[in-house]
């Protein structure tokens, strides 16, 4: 396998980075993912005299292990890493090499400071984009920590492992044999899972914030540093840092950087964040807000964080279809990601609901990896747009049902077929297949605040030009608000608002 001359250059300029001697050792056999293997891991040692590598017998082949000289970091990839996971291989031979990893201190002390052995295995797509953040977060604690390894394994080159093991979504995450999580996870939250995070009853002695972000999203991001450029004291609290641009592979309408990708513009986000010093309380969630005489937040945690103003900027999340079967067999056959979940589907029959861009976007793209793709769109008509509708008739695998209301997704230990009803006739059918993906927009993070904002009958929290709720010194940006359109840039402008908003009330209270 010959690295294409592009990507060689760029692997020769990384490998300079190194610090020490890795060691490569290669478990492979006779079959063609071995002979691949072993022409990538060839390829890689000619282009530094840092690396050697030598055969040994590992517990999958074809598989190889990144190691320190004579010491090994229990760092596995078990197939190819190309695709996503390019930037996995790269970042552990640099850090096998001695580079510390770019994380910060805590985060590294957490990880030393964790004892016992923790045995990860991590099944991946090489087209997951979320993939690559849980093999990575689990190569660096595997680098600083000895009782800890990571195997990256290729669900395409071990297809009797993934079906063995039910696995159908990716990343799906095993510690020590069972089951740990699925889907993206970042270091911090592998670690708040492992119980080893700082207690989040710390919070709860923190003075009062001028201004608390509830989201960090882009929004939650934007009016973050409005907030702290007026040099007020500003804190956010986000579950997940990133919002759903974390779940974003390309980006072109982010106005005046061509094409980006979701998790380096949430990198880019965090470190501009940073800048201003914004406390960021990661990884909790808000349950209620009460307006006293400050505005209080109570995290889950149970710890209460007090602010003069309040911005919320929870966004959105996949809407569900609330059919049964559907929670039963998440990342049992029902998925909402298809650029990481449609590989597993390889070859076989699968539905997709929703006939919106998005939906019908799924179904073109899965058309060409499974068998066979019925499209369910409740409305008598799709209402994605004519381009892709053309797109999707002329596939030759592709049924689709319009007016048709999904009534259950039906399956055992694990999907194996959908009933919808015809909504003219009434008449109920049945498809025989493996895998759902539900593809029928979003909803706003919005519940949470019960009644104590005004909201419309989406759910979304109105907001008037400057940001403003109907609570004084609560403001509101983002997916979450009833503004008309949905989008970062959008999204960036919208928290940029409330928080000048947020700062005029501040000024005149
Ligand atoms: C797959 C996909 C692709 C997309 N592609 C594009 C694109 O190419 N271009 C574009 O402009 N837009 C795109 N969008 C839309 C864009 O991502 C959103 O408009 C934008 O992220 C909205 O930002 P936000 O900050 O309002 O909300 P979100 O991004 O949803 O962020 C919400 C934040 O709030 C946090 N949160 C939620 N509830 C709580 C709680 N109770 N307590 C604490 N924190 C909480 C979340 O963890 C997160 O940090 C895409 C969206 C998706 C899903």
């Amino acid at each position: 396998m010959a690295l294409d001359a592009e990507i060689r250059a760029q692997l020769t300029q990384y490998l300079q980075l190194m610090e020490g001697d890795v060691q490569i050792k290669v478990s492979a056999g006779s079959d063609a993912v071995s002979q691949d293997m072993l022409a990538l891991v060839d390829e890689i040692v000619s282009l530094s005299s840092k690396i050697t590598v030598e055969r040994a017998e590992l517990s999958r082949t074809p598989s190889f292990s990144v190691n320190r000289a004579g010491e090994d970091t229990g760092i596995v990839f078990a197939g190819i890493p190309l695709g996503h996971e390019f930037t996995s291989l790269v970042l552990a031979l640099l850090q096998a090499s001695g580079r510390p990893p770019k994380v910060e201190q805590d985060l590294i002390d957490q990880i030393k400071g964790i004892r016992g052995e923790y045995r990860f295995e991590t099944y991946v797509s090489l087209s997951c984009h979320n993939c690559p953040d849980v093999v990575q977060a689990l190569n660096i604690m595997s680098v600083l920590n000895a009782g800890i390894s990571h195997t990256m394994i290729d669900g395409a080159a071990y297809k009797d492992e993934v079906e063995s093991k039910n696995v159908m979504a990716v990343p799906s995450v095993y510690l020590n044999g069972e089951f740990f999580g699925s889907g993206r996870m970042s270091l911090e939250e592998i670690l708040a899972k492992l119980g080893t995070a700082p207690d989040a009853s710390e919070l709860a002695g923190k003075d009062p914030f001028d201004v608390l972000v509830i989201g960090g999203g882009p929004s939650g991001a934007s009016a973050a540093i409005y907030a702290a450029r007026k040099g007020i004291r500003t804190g956010i609290v986000a579950e997940r840092f990133g919002g759903q641009v974390m779940d974003t592979m390309g980006i072109e309408n982010f106005i005046s950087v061509k094409y980006t990708e979701g998790p380096k513009l949430v990198a880019s986000l965090e470190e501009h964040v940073k800048e201003y010093g914004i406390d960021v309380m990661k990884l909790q969630r808000a349950k209620r807000l009460e307006k006293k005489e400050l505005i209080e937040v109570e995290l889950e945690s149970g710890a209460v964080l007090k602010s003069k103003a309040v911005i919320v900027s929870t966004g959105a999340r996949w809407r569900n279809v609330g059919v049964p079967g559907e929670a039963e067999f998440k990342n049992k056959g029902v998925a909402y990601c298809p650029h990481c979940d449609g590989p597993l589907f390889t070859g076989k029959d699968v539905a997709v609901i929703g006939g919106g861009n998005s939906g019908i976007e799924a179904a073109i793209d899965l058309a060409g990896i499974v068998k066979h793709v019925t499209v369910l769109e409740f409305m008598p008509e799709l209402k994605a747009d004519a381009v892709l509708q053309q797109r999707l008739y002329s596939l030759p695998n592709v049924t689709v049902h319009k007016n048709v209301q999904t009534k259950e997704i039906t399956g055992t230990d694990k999907v194996d077929g959908i009933t919808f009803i015809d909504r003219e006739t009434g008449a109920e059918q049945h498809v025989e297949l493996q895998g759902v993906f539900v593809q029928i927009g979003l909803v706003p993070n919005t519940d949470w605040l019960g009644d104590t904002v005004e909201r419309s009958r989406f759910g979304e929290i109105v907001v008037d030009r400057h940001g403003a709720t109907n609570v004084p010194g609560v403001f509101a940006a983002g997916d979450c608000t009833n503004s008309a359109y949905k989008q970062i840039i959008i999204s960036m402008g919208s928290g940029a608002t409330a928080a000048l908003g947020a700062f005029d009330y501040l000024i005149r209270n």
